[in-house]
């Protein structure tokens, strides 16, 4: 992946993570532009598949494209930052993300997004004005 596609994908995201909404420039680590469909499963380098994430969203979500919805129990599929729109599927209740739909609630789950840390990190960012 070259530097330009990546300077791309940043900006397009506005430096924030495309999961969970946090800004990369509090975070302290470096984001990490993601393959959404990895390259196992023959996922591109086009800007379509990529996503900027937070280290902690792409280490949980890994190259998982699915995952089990925790309110039915079906296999479901992961939320896509480029295909789907992020407030048809989640909205905020600083300082928890919640799912809206199968896909919500199964992406919100996999990303192990309300963690307790991270809950922490979260209200922090709200109370600063810095998230959402
Ligand atoms: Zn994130």
């Amino acid at each position: 992946m070259n530097r330009a596609i990546i300077d791309q994908v940043r900006q397009r995201a506005s430096e924030r993570c495309e999961y969970c909404g946090i800004p990369e420039t509090d975070s302290g680590l470096r984001f990490h532009v993601e393959h959404i469909i990895a390259c196992q499963h023959g996922g591109s380098d086009e800007l379509g598949n990529l996503a900027l994430a937070c280290p902690d969203c792409n280490w949980n979500k890994g190259t998982n494209l699915t995952g089990i919805d925790p309110d039915t129990g079906d296999v479901t599929v992961l939320f896509h930052p480029q295909r789907d729109a992020w407030r048809e599927h989640f909205q905020n209740d600083p300082p928890r993300i919640k799912g809206d739909t199968g896909t919500g609630r199964t992406t919100v789950w996999l990303l192990n997004m309300n963690h307790p840390l991270r809950l922490r990190h979260r209200l922090w960012l709200w109370q600063l004005g810095e998230w959402p």
